[in-house]
């Protein structure tokens, strides 16, 4: 049976996170495995900006590509002595491609333009680790993501055409599967054109989802820096759990709310096929890490999600009228119109309320749009934590010297949008 594994950013920063990998696949020699790749460390926020500054006209377009790609070459230059290894010609060819996009002036649109540029951190960082594989005796074959996710052609967020994808990775991936370990991209798909799309930041989990799907895995890894699913997050908490076992639905409520374990997107495909998802240590391979997959017990610790630089929209009928379903269908399209994702939502009789992330470009366009047929108020630099499982204790302790501006509470999950008093 196959077993996919994803690798993220973080577990391929350099060449000894690079060689960490090699050694996590050495203890599993002998099974089919599909490998899921990230851009390494930060490279996608690089391939970012390099994308704005080239669409903007920016001076120092080059300066910034080429600190990316001194930043390969020298993860390359660590793992293989000989310089004449094919790696390094590899690389340059990869690269080549933003050569050939940044050589002229950008007339195409801005997440076009984007999902060409950013999606080489991938392809770059899938040849690195294939060729490094296959330099220590782990024999395995390079293969395109493109050529298996197709997407529609919404640049920057494509959304997966599923009947064309099944079809491509069961007639052209499992064959080699079955023959050897592949090696792959996350985050990056192909229109029926054949142009590049990316699937969303931190949308390698996802793909690596999408491939178990297809394919029918027995299981999906995901290596991270942490130990597992942690009941929060040690950056916002002193105090924090592992959650050994997570039931699909919990693990989807807490990657919706803003838990940054794991992509939202992810657990849907493998809840689907019934198929387990574990998410262990890159740095611990003795820890159990966390598995989320069929289980009906609830978490048994409360969990906390916690997100600053968080906006407060209200929306109010400038008539006076109540906010009624035709009011709310109109502004959910404004708000799927300007693709904004909505962490929290109140409405009461004369009002409509959301707590979304702050961007300011969107936002100020949603505010113009909006403003049409709506006053509108909004509130900058706020926190939203959201309580999985909570009690009056667990709120009492997220909210010392906090002021609650809204508060929505279900059965089992409260969330607060706050502002922070000190
Ligand atoms: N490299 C992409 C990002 O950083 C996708 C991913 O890592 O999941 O957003
Ligand atoms: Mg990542």
């Amino acid at each position: 049976m196959i077993e996919v594994y994803k690798f993220g950013g973080a577990s391929l920063k350099d060449a000894e996170g690079i060689k960490n990998i090699s050694s996590i696949i050495a203890l599993n020699p002998h099974k089919q495995l599909l490998i899921v790749l990230s851009a390494m460390g930060r490279t996608t926020d690089s391939l970012e900006m390099l994308a704005k500054a080239y669409f903007t006209g920016a001076a120092d377009v080059q300066q910034i590509f080429i600190r990316i790609k001194d930043y390969h070459e020298k993860v390359a230059e660590a793992l293989f002595e000989d310089t004449g290894h094919p790696v390094f010609d590899d690389i340059a060819n990869t690269f080549v491609e933003i050569d050939w996009i940044i050589e002229e002036e950008p007339y195409d649109n801005y997440d076009y333009i984007y999902d060409q540029i950013v999606s080489i951190g991938e392809l770059v960082s899938s040849k690195i680790v294939s060729h490094y594989l296959n330099h220590q005796g782990i024999l395995n074959q390079w293969v395109d993501a493109r050529n298996y996710i197709q997407t529609d052609n919404t640049h920057r967020e494509g959304r997966v055409d599923w009947n064309k994808t099944t079809y491509l990775t069961e007639t052209l991936l499992q064959p080699i599967l079955q023959k050897q370990i592949a090696v792959t991209q996350g985050f990056i798909g192909s229109t029926s054109e054949n142009f590049t799309t990316t699937l969303g930041r931190e949308g390698s989990d996802y793909t690596a989802a999408i491939f178990a799907s297809c394919l029918k895995a027995a299981a999906v890894t995901i290596w991270k820096d942490v130990p597992g699913v942690l009941n929060a997050d040690p950056k916002w908490f002193d105090y924090t759990e592992l959650i050994p076992q997570l039931s699909y639905y919990d693990a989807i409520e807490l990657a919706y709310y803003g838990a940054t374990v794991i992509h939202p997107k992810t657990i849907k495909p493998l809840q689907n096929n019934g198929i387990p998802l574990h998410v262990r240590s890159f740095l611990d391979l003795e820890a159990p890490g966390t598995l989320i997959g069929n289980t009906d017990k609830p978490l048994e610790v409360p969990s906390f999600i916690f997100k600053v630089d968080q906006v407060l929209i209200s929306i109010y009928p400038k008539d006076f009228s109540f906010i009624i379903e035709e009011n709310l269908s109109q502004i959910f399209d404004i708000l799927h119109q300007h693709r904004i994702k909505v962490n929290t939502m109140l409405n009461t009789a004369l009002s409509f309320s959301i707590s979304i992330d702050n961007d300011d470009a969107k936002i100020m366009k949603l505010i113009e749009t909006l403003s049409a047929t709506y006053r509108v108020k909004y509130n900058k630099g706020l926190e939203l934590v959201t309580i999985r499982y909570y009690n009056q204790q667990t709120i009492e302790r997220v909210t010392v010297s906090k002021k609650v501006l809204l508060e929505v509470k279900s059965r089992h999950t409260c969330q607060m949008v706050m502002r922070d008093m000190n």
